[in-house]
């Protein structure tokens, strides 16, 4: 069984590219290009350059030595939360800038469902002096303000979509139609390993150097490979970056998805759990809809697991039983949340906070090795801790 993208587009069932007519010279010129580009020495040395003077990489790989007593393995934290910005998505929203421009692209449209997508990327636009647009949800504008100021504040521009729902889904509609309307001169930077082939692949690969870290972190350390890697998922981003090389290795993978209030309740983003085949942002995917095919409204605590699908390659890693999918409540990840900030001084993202709830959940041996991707901090979510802990 494979699990990399084969030369259609595919992770077995799931991906392609089913777009209109008119993105298909976009799309194309991507398909045709990224692999050249981005394989390129010049590519890489610029790529790695920015990762390790301007992101900070590589991220230590930590032993948390109380947790890992406190539930009985022994854990590593990759430290993803001390990236710029926060979190894992810039190491892909570098990846797609710098391939922007060697497309001869002059401007940047995204679109953000909690901000911090747009945030990476109004973050390399300033970086890189580019324009930058970005699509966001009318009702995820009022939502996440500090996020909107932090995107003005880079010189972005955050256009508002007003239709439908009001959330990220009428923003990737505004976005798409943007790169129809522009199809010459904009790169459009999708944040996760979602959307039409090539995106998730290359998102994963710009990813990958989260699993490369922790091979040679963990070689320099005397251990051959881990036991088992968990990552949170909303697209799959985080989560195919750390584990990328280890796909093909006899290694655990646990993917962590949001159950909100149940997985039954009618208030989760548990898309491998109550979602079936369809077609989202441009992929042949697993999603979350109603009988009709209409896509439900997810929630999660967490605005970054808040999404109705998940990448193809996930969906692959479920049906084909590689990955073991598990599902985490608000209540649960907000307790791991606390937990890890209490035992080791480390306040995660409400979403990172989901992977470490399945200790919890999930029982280990004592020598078993596990690595956590630790993918964002806690920062941005203080209001949610605030409020649910009376702080
Ligand atoms: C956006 C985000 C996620 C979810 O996105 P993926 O593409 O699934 O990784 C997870 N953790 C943090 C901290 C995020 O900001």
């Amino acid at each position: 069984m494979s699990y990399h993208i084969n030369k259609d587009g595919y992770y077995g069932r799931f991906g392609g590219a089913f777009i209109p007519e008119m993105l298909y010279p976009n799309v194309q010129e991507l398909k045709e290009n990224y692999l050249e580009i981005t394989r390129d020495p010049a590519f890489v040395a610029e790529f790695e350059e920015l990762l390790s003077t301007y992101v900070g990489r590589p991220t230590p790989l930590y032993f948390a030595q109380r947790f890992s007593e406190r539930y009985g393995a022994q854990i590593y934290l990759k430290r993803e939360d001390l990236c710029h910005t926060g979190a894992h998505k810039v190491n892909n929203t570098i990846g797609q800038i710098l391939l922007a421009k060697k497309l001869g692209k002059t401007r940047i449209i995204a679109e953000t469902g909690a901000g911090q997508h747009g945030v990476a990327t109004a973050t390399v636009c300033a970086r890189m002096g580019m324009e930058c647009i970005v699509y966001m949800g009318e009702v995820d504008i009022k939502r996440q303000a500090p996020n909107v100021a932090r995107m003005k504040l880079l010189g972005a521009k955050v256009r508002p979509a007003s239709s439908g729902s009001k959330t990220l889904k009428d923003a990737t509609n505004e976005a798409i139609r943007d790169w129809i309307n522009n199809p010459v001169d904009t790169h459009y930077i999708i944040g996760s390993v979602v959307g039409p082939h090539p995106y998730p692949d290359l998102v994963a690969r710009f990813q990958s150097v989260i699993s490369k870290e922790v091979k040679e972190q963990l070689k320099n350390l005397g251990v051959n490979k881990p036991d088992h890697v968990i990552a949170c998922v909303g697209g799959g981003s985080n989560a195919a970056g750390i584990y990328y090389h280890y796909l093909d290795e006899d290694v655990n993978l646990i993917a962590v998805e949001a159950a909100g209030k149940g997985i039954s309740s009618g208030h989760s983003a548990a898309t491998t759990a109550i979602g079936k085949m369809g077609i989202i942002h441009g992929s042949k995917t697993l999603l979350m809809q109603t009988s009709d095919g209409q896509i439900t409204e997810p929630y999660s605590i967490s605005a970054g697991l808040d999404y109705p699908g998940i990448g193809p390659l996930h969906a692959h890693l479920f049906e084909s039983g590689r990955a073991e999918f598990i599902a985490i409540t608000d209540e649960a990840a907000m307790q791991a949340g606390k937990s890890l900030s209490e035992l080791e001084g480390i306040i995660p993202a409400i979403e990172t906070a989901h992977a470490l709830a399945v200790f919890k959940e999930r029982k280990f041996d004592n020598d078993e090795i596990v690595v956590v991707n630790l993918s964002g901090r806690g920062d941005k979510d203080l209001q949610t801790y605030m409020d649910y802990y009376s702080l």
